[in-house]
């Protein structure tokens, strides 16, 4: 795919059909065919300058497409009771594994990686109709918050070139957002799903922990991981996650719950009179950008002109949260990385082959890794080691029982808690590169929803003076992903 090219404005391709309800109104009346709809996208995804896309899985997408397109001949119209995503071209965040789908993870490591297994998540998606498009760019192994760190070059903003798109799903958002896609899978640690969409203007959810299974996913830390869609509207958000959902008995860690019934929950009417919305102090501080704290007062307004409680609550320990994560998300990523040795996955590292001894050969492979990776597993490996972990990673996992607590104890009180994803719009590129512990701090509010396990939602709530989005966190208890859903499309289509 080819690389960003600074200087340019994106543009985003102008398809009229963006949403799964509108693709479908298209099939339905023959305006256009799965398979000339899927032709079209992989065609922008190729030309596109952004970088968004790093493999297409063309002869995957085209036979899909093509029998789509002979369902639809067959039965005059799209089947979507049976198909919820009949025809839908998605794209993948580039952690995720499809059989025979070369599966980077943004690193040199496994450049040339082809898994021989699919993700569930994706077995699920194609049975319902979805048509995979391709991979979508990332930071290496999920970490990072703009892109920066993909080992195969940074991901356009689709609107601003000057600005990252945020990470680590920034392809898919950018994807999503430039029209490449009509949804799109990131995964979420810490913030990786809402700060993307936050920062180009699209809805993410990451839901509760162990929801969807993540067989197939590439570990980065495992009691955080969380897969979850990127969609123009909170509708389609829903109806990926309601498909993903359940359980999976080749994940321990996945719920045994069945399907979600996000989907319905959005097509109720919600009773605002019902709803009491928490507010953070702790999210509404120093630090955060005026135009973003406005952004946020807004939405509350309108909550409460919907007939909403507005709540003032606490969470006390939230201001541990990026240090503990810190602590949390490198120990368990030095253990998960611990396979990249470059024995396994296909992944010998260039010049590997000819290393004199086995100190040579680890050294070549670990100069594959980047140095955001190498920085968190080498502290990973000291938050771990014999001496320190009671000091580090034990006492990190103390302060997060707290952080979960903190969450119990405001949710006895209210239904959602509402408050900013970032305390910024997407900033410049190269802006904080330069400095790990910046960059770190822009998922102040993501992290906690992380480390308490619950489903989050950002949706777009207002731009900042330069026309750049800015989203809203909604934030449900455990496994209350239908309730989220509701008001998440409540408070989505206020303006429509
Ligand atoms: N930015 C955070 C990190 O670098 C979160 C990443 C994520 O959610 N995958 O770890």
């Amino acid at each position: 795919m080819s690389h960003p090219n600074p200087s340019s404005t994106p543009k985003p391709v102008q398809h009229p059909f963006k949403t799964v309800t509108e693709v479908h109104a298209a099939f339905n009346k023959k305006i256009i065919s799965p398979l000339e709809f899927t032709r079209e996208l992989l065609n922008s995804a190729k030309t596109s300058q952004s970088g968004a896309f790093l493999t297409l899985c063309e002869d995957r997408a085209i036979t899909s497409a093509v029998v789509a397109t002979d369902i639809l001949n067959q039965e005059g119209q799209v089947p979507r009771d049976r198909m919820p995503l009949f025809g839908i071209p998605l794209g993948v965040k580039d952690l995720i594994t499809i059989e025979g789908v070369k599966t980077t993870a943004g690193s040199k490591t496994l450049e040339n990686y082809i898994p021989p297994y699919t993700a569930t998540c994706i077995s699920l998606l194609e049975s319902a109709g979805a048509i995979i498009l391709g991979k979508t760019n990332l930071d290496e192994f999920g970490m990072g918050s703009s892109n920066e760190n993909s080992a195969f070059g940074p991901v356009q903003h689709p609107t601003h070139p000057d600005r990252v798109p945020g990470g680590s799903s920034g392809g898919s958002a950018a994807a999503v957002k430039g029209g490449l896609c009509v949804a799109a899978l990131g995964t979420d640690t810490g913030g990786s799903i809402r700060l993307p969409a936050s920062f180009c203007g699209v809805v993410g959810l990451k839901p509760t922990y162990g929801r969807i299974s993540r067989y197939g996913q590439i570990a980065y830390a495992s009691s955080l991981d969380q897969i979850g869609p990127l969609a123009h509207n909170v509708e389609d958000a829903a109806l990926l996650f309601d498909v993903m959902s359940g359980h999976d008995p080749l994940d321990s860690t996945c719920s045994p719950r069945g399907r979600a019934q996000g989907y319905q929950a959005t097509r109720v009417k919600l009773d605002w009179s019902a709803i009491r919305i928490g507010v953070p102090k702790e999210y509404m501080v120093e630090g955060l950008a005026p135009e973003v704290e406005k952004a946020i007062q807004n939405s509350l307004e309108w909550f409460k002109q919907k007939g909403a409680r507005i709540k003032p609550i606490s969470l006390p320990h939230s201001p541990y949260s990026v240090a503990v994560y810190y602590v949390v998300a490198v120990s368990e990523a030095s253990s998960n990385l611990a396979r990249m040795d470059g024995v396994r996955f296909g992944n010998r590292p260039f010049g590997a082959a000819e290393a004199k001894n086995l100190a040579e050969y680890y050294q070549k492979v670990r100069a594959n890794f980047g140095p955001e990776v190498k920085r968190r597993i080498i502290l990973g490996t000291f938050a771990l080691s014999s001496g320190y972990s009671e000091a580090y990673y034990k006492r990190a996992c103390q302060v997060r029982r707290k952080i979960k607590e903190d969450f119990d104890n405001a949710f006895r009180e209210v239904d959602l808690i509402v408050g900013p994803v970032s305390p910024t719009t997407a900033f410049k590129v190269g802006e904080k590169i330069s400095d790990p512990l910046q960059m770190y701090l822009n998922d102040i509010f993501t992290i906690p929803v992380n480390l308490a396990g619950l489903p989050a939602i950002s949706v777009p709530c207002g731009n900042d003076g330069e026309g750049l989005s800015i989203g809203l966190q909604m934030i449900a208890p455990a496994f209350g992903e239908e309730r989220l859903l509701s008001a998440a499309h409540s408070f989505f289509e206020r303006l429509s």
